[in-house]
């Protein structure tokens, strides 16, 4: 489902609502289902909400029960790294905020010029801080870099450590599965896949720690209190099974489509694409043109009816120097000249077209000024 007239290309913020998750949505908010009742529409509620949780388990190759569905990543981040508030975590200075901010006193381990973490330094910090919790993400919001995963997770293990990782931005993107890369714990949002907002996961492997953080009633075995979002839980697992059905063909569909931003970058001066030389998730394209600012861009390109983003996460309404530019050695007018393209399962070639006539224009113009 796309705005109507609007080119959409901001799908790492949030993804429009895929048809078949707003059927899912409506047909589980015709009835009061309460998933805690034992009534009939109480159980169907409940079925509602197993099936998706057995859908996720397939998809994360995780035991069903070790799901807890929630309120989204950020809930999944806070709820991991709060329970470890008393030991010490080593995270890396790409994370969202949802992690960095939920435990400031977290240690960092830098990145690499291409966006990658620097798994040498972050030996050594394992070594040296002997930390109880590692949460480094598997795909960057901002720049769609992909990080090694599995190496990361041995790092952690081999010093005593659990793993946390968000997953995120590579959920249908990037195959997931918990046990063959060393997840411990792994959260998920449902509306970066086309699912609704304020609905996510949690996955936990069996590593004999239970993390909560809402305690009430005890819905989702005691593990997160509060009555289950059943509608929310039902559209998520629609979403999930289409957005699976993709994956196989996911990065070389999405390099195809964004090729001819990457080669018409590529003709122009003073391009800088970030993370270029590193693993990528396809659909993602973050790049800094120089002469030019993210907010002149954004604005230009929002009155021409293209919504995009510069990618970093903002609360404030202004476009502030991207903190994982900067930690991957971007300058701060570099920086500030950033644009995030994040295609999906609604993009067309004709977008990335008219995306690419628009900017030139507008980069020429703002360069003349
Ligand atoms: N982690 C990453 C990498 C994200 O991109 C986001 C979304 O912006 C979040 C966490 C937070 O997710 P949610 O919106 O479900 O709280």
């Amino acid at each position: 489902m796309k705005s109507e007239n609007i080119i959409y290309l901001d799908y790492n913020a949030t993804a429009p609502l895929r048809v078949s998750a707003r059927e899912a949505l409506i047909e589980a908010t015709k009835n009061a289902y309460n998933a805690s009742s034992i009534h009939s529409l109480g159980r169907k509620g409940r079925s509602l909400i197993e099936q998706t949780r057995e859908d996720l388990g397939k998809a994360i190759n995780c035991p069903p029960a070790q799901i807890i569905f929630n309120s989204g990543a950020t809930e999944g981040n806070n709820t991991v790294l709060k329970h470890f508030a008393n030991e010490t975590i080593i995270t890396s200075a790409i994370e969202h905020p949802s992690v960095l901010e939920s435990m400031p006193a977290a240690i960092r381990a830098p990145v690499l010029k291409n966006g990658v973490i620097d798994l040498d330094k972050l030996k050594e910090l394992v070594k040296t801080h002997k930390p109880a919790l590692v949460s480094i993400m598997a795909i960057n919001n901002e720049t769609g870099v992909i990080q090694p995963v599995k190496d990361i997770a041995e790092i952690a293990h081999n010093a005593g450590a659990l793993y946390h990782c968000d997953g995120v931005q590579a959920l249908g993107r990037i195959p997931l599965d918990m046990q063959d890369m060393g997840i411990d714990f792994l959260t998920l949002s449902a509306h970066k896949i086309g699912g609704p907002q304020g609905v996510g996961a949690l996955a936990v492997r069996l590593c004999g720690e239970n993390p909560i953080l809402l305690q009430g009633g005890g819905q989702e075995k005691s593990q997160r209190a509060g009555t289950e979002n059943v509608a929310g839980i039902a559209s998520f697992g629609a979403a999930l099974n289409e957005t699976m059905s993709e994956l196989n063909n996911y990065q070389n569909h999405y390099s195809a489509l964004l090729k001819p931003i990457i080669e018409t970058l590529n003709t122009m001066d003073g391009v800088t694409i970030h993370g270029l030389d590193a693993p990528r998730t396809a659909n993602t394209l973050s790049f800094s043109i120089e002469g030019t600012s993210s907010e002149t861009l954004l604005m230009s390109l929002d009155l021409e009816g293209i919504a995009l983003s510069n990618g970093s996460a903002c609360s404030s309404g202004k476009v502030e120097a991207s903190y994982v530019l900067l930690a991957m050695g971007c300058s701060e007018k570099c920086a500030k000249a950033v644009l995030r393209v994040s295609a999906g399962y609604d993009t067309k070639r004709s977008d990335i077209d008219v995306f690419l006539q628009k900017l030139l224009k507008i980069t020429e113009r703002i360069r003349k000024k």
